[in-house]
């Protein structure tokens, strides 16, 4: 079935862009993109009428769609531009990827589950957004197509994997929750080939894990 984004829903997310910006969200490109991509076609047909109340919603598989207010401040914390090459562990529902890749990111995307991986497959083909999606283990990163600009890890992990700073380039970010029930947001730079400098960290977020292996 063909979905609309009518102007009940553009209205429903110019409010909910408003509300990001009440509570210091101030990054033009990622408020210009929440504002653009509609969150509903992200979810499940049960949770669209709330798609823009600032509440995760089950995905499948157990997983959930990140709040509007966690996409917006983990986008924020990258700083993503136009050309960024950005790689994102955990698709999902392919919703935070959407939002890099209307921001002009060049968007590599990995995910373990295979439902999830295929849904947001057709999720982002439905809106014309071309983002590169990859079924696997993320931990490992995506070494074939490194290095990368930025990385955005959508999963708490309670550790910070090596491989994935070393996919970066140097001036790189990667911003992660690390934690094993409540993760504190980390942004590390890096600094020089084997060099890393933890530049901010915000604390009490709460993801789904980051597991190991594919299903
Ligand atoms: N960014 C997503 C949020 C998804 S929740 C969105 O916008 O909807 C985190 C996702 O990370 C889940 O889909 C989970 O299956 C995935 N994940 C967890 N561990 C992973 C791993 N090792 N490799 C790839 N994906 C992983």
């Amino acid at each position: 079935m063909k979905k609309i984004d009518s102007f009940r829903d553009k209205g429903l997310r110019a409010k909910m862009v408003d509300r990001l910006i009440d509570r210091d969200i101030r990054d033009v490109r990622v408020l210009d993109a929440m504002k653009k991509v509609p969150r509903h076609f992200f979810l499940d047909s049960a949770f669209i009428e709330f798609a823009y109340k600032d509440n995760a919603f089950p995905i499948g598989c157990d997983q959930t769609i990140s709040n509007p207010y966690t996409v917006a401040f983990q986008s924020e914390l990258l700083s993503p531009k136009e050309g960024d090459k950005v790689l994102e562990i955990g698709t999902g529902s392919g919703y935070q990827a959407a939002i890099l890749s209307k921001i002009g990111c060049r968007v590599y995307s990995i995910e373990r589950h295979k439902d999830l991986y295929l849904t947001a497959k057709k999720n982002l083909l439905n809106l014309n957004l071309n983002v590169k999606l990859f079924y696997g283990d993320g931990y490992l990163g995506i070494p074939d197509h490194s290095p990368f600009d930025k990385i955005i890890v959508t999963a708490g992990t309670p550790k910070v994997p090596d491989q994935l700073k070393k996919q970066l380039i140097i001036g790189g970010i990667l911003v992660i929750p690390v934690g094993i029930d409540t993760q504190n947001m980390m942004v590390i730079l890096k600094t020089g080939l084997n060099d890393y400098e933890l530049i901010s960290e915000y604390k009490n977020f709460k993801f789904v894990p980051f597991l190991r292996k594919k299903q």
